[in-house]
């Protein structure tokens, strides 16, 4: 159940509007992608202090997080 809510906690893609859909979400790091459902933009997430996850970025490609490391 819990695994489903958080799938379909999604927010809107910034650039056509259409909702999101889990990518990939690392627990550990406290991070997550989301991807467009319509377009294929991803939005990369990072979780905050109470729990909330926050929008930080967005790119075409899924590996943003590694190449700014
Ligand atoms: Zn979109």
């Amino acid at each position: 159940m819990n695994e489903k809510a958080e799938k379909t906690y999604a927010g809107k893609c910034v650039d056509c509007g259409s909702l999101l859909e889990l990518y990939e979400v690392d627990f550990r790091k406290g991070i997550k992608i989301m991807q467009c459902t319509r377009c294929g933009l991803y939005h990369f997430y990072k979780k905050g202090f109470f729990g909330k996850w926050k929008l930080v970025k967005v790119g075409r490609v899924s590996d943003l997080w590694r190449k700014s490391k």
